[in-house]
């Protein structure tokens, strides 16, 4: 008998046939004699519809309220996938993160789970229920709702899985695993079967959103070996696990991107120590994440400086930057929403020269400009105009043969 913690993506429980459809293979893994703990996404477009009418009701929604509005969107499809499930006939209970105790901190709309008391779900599942539980979403100290961000759903089911020390977590998406880039604007996207922590991690903060980087980052620390695939077939799907599970590293083993940048520059800063704390502190204070920095020399007095931050933060951003910048007497500050980061990533890349260079070749051949650029032992990643991002990916993917690299897994279970 194993304890098994599955979690369904929001097209996953997009219908009520759908939810449905996924309560007859939970059950049939219960009736197998598991125990059963699920973890559902709000449905398809919900999550985005709720953002939308706060935003409608005020431009800047107070991020207590945000998280009251948004964990609803769980509250349904928990309850209407229990009813599916005592329809079946079979016993089942859901709960939301404050009735399970996932205690976070008070950081709305990006809370971190502190803990997670397994002891009413081990109850309930003596009990022999199937324990359905709300994704992305927990509790803070105060007794407020708070949600984990966007595509926390994931974050939930791994640290569900760490704290019950279950045997398997299993994510159902709508594809088959981890490919080696989107297959939904690559055709040539092919699966990975196995894929280290540490890859995979890159994948995820590289825009892989099949995973999201919180729930690899718990499955690393607590050893919780997660299995993506699809609701829709039996296929075998990824295992992430431990880099020595893996029996060779692929010099390139994804493409990734992401079109939730943006990019700011500040020109003719002066080049003095403490100019860059005094732009970026006030940036970091307002819980705002950068990613890239760049910074050029300019006749050593005067410095141009770039650097990028979510789409969503970029209006907040620039108000920040603009005043820093008038403070430290630059001279103007420039943005653009319209930009992606293109990235190839790769363990293997770790022993290997050359391959930045036959990157920038690629998109120099398919003309595209590279605006900044960025390196780390296992990745390469470049910004560029947003309109060349799928041209880039799919130019990348074939220049580095990845759609040779994995044969897909033939086994079903
Ligand atoms: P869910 O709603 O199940 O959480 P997501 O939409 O968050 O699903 O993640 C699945 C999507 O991730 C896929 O539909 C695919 O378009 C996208 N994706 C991006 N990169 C990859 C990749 N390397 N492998 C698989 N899917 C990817
Ligand atoms: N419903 C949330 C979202 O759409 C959380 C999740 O699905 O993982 O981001
Ligand atoms: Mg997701």
């Amino acid at each position: 008998m194993a304890l098994i913690v599955q979690k369904f993506g929001g097209t996953s429980v997009g219908s009520v046939e759908k939810i449905q459809a996924v309560a007859r293979r939970v059950i049939a893994q219960h009736n197998k004699g598991n125990r059963m703990v699920v973890v559902l996404s709000a449905m398809s477009g919900e999550t985005d519809r709720l953002t939308a009418l706060a935003h409608a009701v005020q431009p800047r929604p107070s991020t207590r309220e945000m998280d009251m509005l948004l964990s609803t969107g769980e509250q349904v499809t928990i309850a209407l996938f229990t009813m599916a499930v005592k329809e079946a006939g079979v016993d089942g209970i859901a709960l939301l993160g404050d009735q399970v105790s996932i205690h976070t901190d008070d950081v709305h709309t990006k809370a971190r789970i502190k803990k997670i008391d397994p002891h009413l779900i081990n109850q309930h599942l003596d009990e022999g229920k199937i324990v359905t539980i709300a994704g992305f979403q927990g509790v803070d100290e105060k007794g407020n709702i708070t949600t984990l961000g966007r595509g926390g759903s994931d974050t939930t089911a791994v640290a569900l899985a760490a704290a019950l020390e279950a045997d398997a977590c299993e994510i159902f998406t709508d594809v088959e695993g981890v490919y080696t880039t989107d297959p939904n604007i690559c055709t040539k996207a092919q699966k990975i079967n196995r894929i280290s922590y540490d890859e995979m991690l890159e994948l995820a903060s590289l825009g892989a959103k099949v995973l999201d980087i919180r729930a690899v980052g718990l499955a690393k620390r607590f050893k919780v070996p997660v299995h993506v695939r699809s609701t829709f077939t039996d296929t075998i799907g990824t295992w992430v696990v431990e880099e020595e599970k893996i029996m060779e590293s692929i010099l390139v083993s994804g493409i990734t991107y992401n079109k939730n940048e943006a990019r700011i520059t500040i020109k003719k800063v002066p080049d003095l120590p403490g100019t860059a704390a005094r732009i970026f502190l006030p940036i970091s204070d307002a819980g705002i994440l950068v990613d890239m920095i760049i910074q050029n020399t300019r006749d050593g007095q005067m410095t141009d400086m770039t650097f990028t931050v979510l789409r969503n933060d970029y209006e907040r951003a620039m108000e920040i930057v603009t005043e820093a910048a008038r403070e430290i007497g630059a001279d103007a500050v420039t943005g653009d929403q319209q930009i992606a980061k293109v990235s190839i990533v790769g363990v293997g890349m770790r022993n290997n020269s050359g391959i930045a260079s036959t990157m920038f070749q690629i998109l120099s051949k398919e003309g595209i400009n590279m605006i900044m650029v960025s390196t780390s032992e296992i990745k390469v990643s470049c910004i560029i105009d947003e309109k060349y991002t799928e041209l880039a990916v799919r130019a990348l993917h074939d220049a580095f043969a990845l759609d040779k690299n994995n044969m897909p897994a033939e086994e079903t279970n």
